[in-house]
């Protein structure tokens, strides 16, 4: 008895610390709207890069022509073709080809990685159908969705800062990634010229604003976390002359990096932090995405069975760090058999421990509950940020004068993209909720989360199209 009590204790313990009142999350929104003036600001100013991404016009459906788009930036990779038609239709006719990226070319050579991706694509463009309107003297155009943070030197080059979410090739930190996969294609015979390199946030803001102009900014939620949003030109005080036509900029924020001291963190953040290939980094990101929910209720569960015996015997799967992957605590926690049969299932299979009582499976269902409303309230904290920044979140700090209630707040779209929010339905509804929380409904019913569908791939092949070199 006294041992079921201090796994209830593990439990109590763990809401405590991951607690996100609107309180606290209005603390969150209001040290992201901070830390984005920082970044914006200088260079280092702030934990947030606000990278500078160069589009400074959005597609709008006026678009026309064949493009391709290679998108690279998690556990997969995409490549996709599309035919736009120069007036803005629903449904852009395309095709995809999706492959894994093998675990070793994350932590191989720039190289050996991009010699793959290339001759995937040159597959590809191989296997088109109908080049007819492809002139001979016109190279094949692509926008490269490269989803890492980048310094941005126009928008069609960039270096590469740092890697995230598992990636590592330390030969390519700091060279310029356009130019790495043009040589690639070289090596492979393929004759197409990078048009545009973009993060995949970028991709997903230029889909997002192609059906809906309305869209003002992008978050994406899968194996990690990232957002980006429109910005006035002047209120990007670290490149001072910056001029546009359109007067803005889209700005990557790198937000999963972003860290503040209100951010709700526990022990198993910081020991899952500590045991990362990149400790200190991507604060946010260790809360929030998919690439690490997982692993924080496995060492939830793992305290809890050195806590007491109720998970004897233990097996040693529960000590291997990411066996227990986010989509199977969206099982658990999505699972509504009586009896928890799904929970059971998980647990017996995926982490070799076999009987655990109905009373334990219920306390790791809850587990599963509080990580992931905790990430999914951070997130909807970092959009509000986002929002009070451009003076959308109906608090009138920026469009000034008129009181909270008379002032009209503005149809303001975000572009969602991510297996996180997209494939996990408690995940959604808590972001949800947690929106409408900070927001009050009055203002949350003019703000709408948009799920884009492929948009970093395709977002990327807009782009391309509307920085093409044949105008
Ligand atoms: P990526 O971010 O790798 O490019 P996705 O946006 O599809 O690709 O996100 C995939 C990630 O989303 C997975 O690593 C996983 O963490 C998470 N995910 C996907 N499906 C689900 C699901 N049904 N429930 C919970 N998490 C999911």
């Amino acid at each position: 008895r006294r041992k079921w009590r201090r796994v209830v204790g593990v439990l109590k313990e763990l809401e405590q610390s991951c607690e996100t009142t609107v309180g606290r999350l209005r603390q969150v929104v209001d040290a992201m709207a901070v830390e984005m003036h920082a970044g914006l600001a200088s260079d280092g100013g702030s934990k947030l890069k606000m990278l500078l991404t160069f589009v400074d016009k959005l597609p709008n459906g006026s678009e026309k022509g064949t493009y391709y788009a290679l998108d690279l930036g998690g556990t997969n990779f995409r490549v996709l073709r599309v035919k736009l038609e120069g007036t803005r239709s629903s449904t852009l006719e395309h095709d995809v080809y999706r492959q894994a990226i093998p675990q070793d070319l994350m932590t191989g050579s720039s190289e050996d990685l991009f010699d793959f991706i290339a001759s995937s694509l040159k597959e590809f463009v191989e296997r088109e159908g109908d080049i007819s309107e492809l002139s001979l003297d016109r190279r094949r155009e692509l926008g490269f969705t490269f989803s890492f943070p980048v310094k941005q030197m126009s928008v069609s080059s960039g270096t590469l800062l740092k890697w995230t979410k598992g990636f590592s090739i330390e030969d390519m930190v700091g060279r310029e990634i356009a130019g790495c996969l043009e040589n690639a294609m070289t090596r492979k015979g393929l004759n197409m010229r990078v048009a545009a390199l973009v993060n995949d946030s970028v991709g997903s803001l230029a889909l997002g604003h192609y059906h809906d102009t309305d869209t003002v900014a992008a978050v994406i939620i899968g194996t990690g976390t990232n957002a980006c949003y429109l910005e006035r030109t002047d209120a990007i005080i670290k490149s001072q002359g910056l001029l546009t036509t359109s007067g803005g900029m889209v700005v990557n924020m790198e937000w999963g990096n972003f860290w503040s001291s209100h951010l709700p963190r526990t022990l198993y953040d910081i020991e899952l932090d500590a045991d990362s290939p990149n400790p200190n980094d991507q604060g946010f990101e260790k809360l929030i995405s998919g690439m690490y929910l997982g692993d924080v209720v496995r060492r939830v569960i793992v305290r809890m069975s050195q806590e007491s015996d109720i998970f004897d015997p233990i097996s040693s799967k529960l000590s291997m760090p990411f066996i227990l992957r986010t989509p199977l605590i969206a099982a658990m926690h999505e699972d509504d058999s009586p009896d928890l049969e799904e929970v059971r299932r998980i647990l017996r299979d995926n982490l070799e421990i076999p009987d655990v009582p109905l009373k334990v499976r219920k306390l790791i269902v809850k587990v599963c509950d509080v990580v992931t409303r905790r990430a999914a309230r951070l997130a909807a904290a970092g959009i509000v940020g986002i929002l009070k920044k451009i003076g959308r979140d109906g608090s009138g700090g920026i469009a000034g004068g008129r009181s909270r209630s008379d002032q009209k707040m503005r149809r303001t779209v975000v572009a969602m993209e991510g297996g996180l929010y997209t494939g996990y339905t408690m995940f959604r509804d808590y972001l949800h909720e947690a929106l409408t929380e900070i927001l009050g409904e009055d203002i949350a019913q003019h703000v709408i989360i948009k799920v884009t569908e492929d948009g970093s791939a395709m977002g990327a092949a807009l782009l391309a199209a509307s920085h093409s070199s044949y105008p």
